[in-house]
């Protein structure tokens, strides 16, 4: 056995010890550690929290590898292992005792003055003012109007993100086995003067969401976030969203179960 793995670390005191403890244990197991991609890397390992594995996705630009996570964050939602597993980890691993978590990245197309920008959210993609004011956008689903939304933005999650923020939003919990958008509407506005719907809707794979932002206002900056990233946009023609084709893989266990994770760390 001769494998090749990256290390990826927040960089925080914790995370650099459990890093000099897996390379440790690395010695002598077959297994080498380098720190950048290449052909012939079959792993990238994740030590921090959710938002150092989100940043490990992005840096790494979704390479179609799987990954897996050393929690040494708060929540440890992606996360599969807490640093005293390192061993049992290095065990299954070798042996081939996993299984791989299959999860579709969402995507918005953003078209302005004829040049298309594409954006992947793990977690989320969210349509959001660039100021604090509110915004009003015009949705469409499969090309046929729906709505004029107004309030403070709209978050379309995929399912691996329906725990992080679109939960806090109020949107629903998603098993990650199933494929389609979660829409969460952020604030929505409900008076005689403005209607959208106020709970999160949910669309098939293959169903897109379309959205054109009103640029008539003075305050009409638009920013795009995606993961914990996020881009600004003076004018945008129209936007649309929807599951990706890029997926990332996640090494889980045996033991591993999402709802009993979910129950875990939310209850
Ligand atoms: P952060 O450190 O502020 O992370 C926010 C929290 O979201 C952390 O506790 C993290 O563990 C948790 N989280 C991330 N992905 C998750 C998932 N799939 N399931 C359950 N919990 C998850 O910010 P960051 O590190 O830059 O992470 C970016 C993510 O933060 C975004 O993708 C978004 O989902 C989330 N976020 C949440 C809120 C909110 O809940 N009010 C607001 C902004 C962003």
């Amino acid at each position: 056995m001769n494998k090749k793995i990256v290390i990826y670390s927040s960089g925080t005191e914790h995370s650099r010890q459990v890093e000099s403890l897996l390379r440790e244990r690395l010695e002598g197991s077959g297994i080498t550690a380098t720190d950048a991609l290449s052909p012939d890397v079959e792993l990238i390992v994740c030590i921090g929290g959710d938002g150092t594995f989100l940043q490990a996705v992005h840096t790494f630009g979704f390479p179609g590898i799987p990954f897996i996570g050393i929690n040494t964050g708060h929540l440890g939602f992606y996360q599969e292992i807490m640093p005293d597993q390192i061993d049992l980890f290095l065990e299954n691993y070798s042996e081939g005792r996993y299984r791989l978590q299959n999860m579709h990245c969402v995507k918005a197309i953003v078209r302005c003055d004829g040049v298309e920008t594409e954006f992947a959210g793990l977690n989320e993609i969210v349509i959001r003012s660039a100021l604090s004011n509110s915004v009003h956008l015009d949705i469409s689903i499969g090309g046929a109007f729906i709505e004029r939304f107004s309030g403070d933005g709209i978050l379309i999650a995929s399912p691996a993100g329906s725990t992080a923020y679109n939960y806090s939003l109020g949107g629903s919990i998603v098993d990650p086995r199933l494929r389609l958008l979660q829409v969460t509407p952020i604030a929505p506005m409900n008076t005689i003067a403005y209607r959208s719907f106020t709970s999160s809707i949910l669309l098939p794979p293959d169903l897109s969401l379309g959205i054109v932002p009103d640029t008539t206002g003075p305050l009409h900056r638009i920013r795009i976030t995606y993961d914990s990233n996020s881009f600004e946009f003076d004018h945008i023609d129209d936007i649309e969203v929807k599951l990706s084709d890029v997926s990332v893989d996640l090494i889980r266990f045996e033991s591993y179960d999402f709802w009993n994770k979910v129950k875990s760390k939310f209850l």
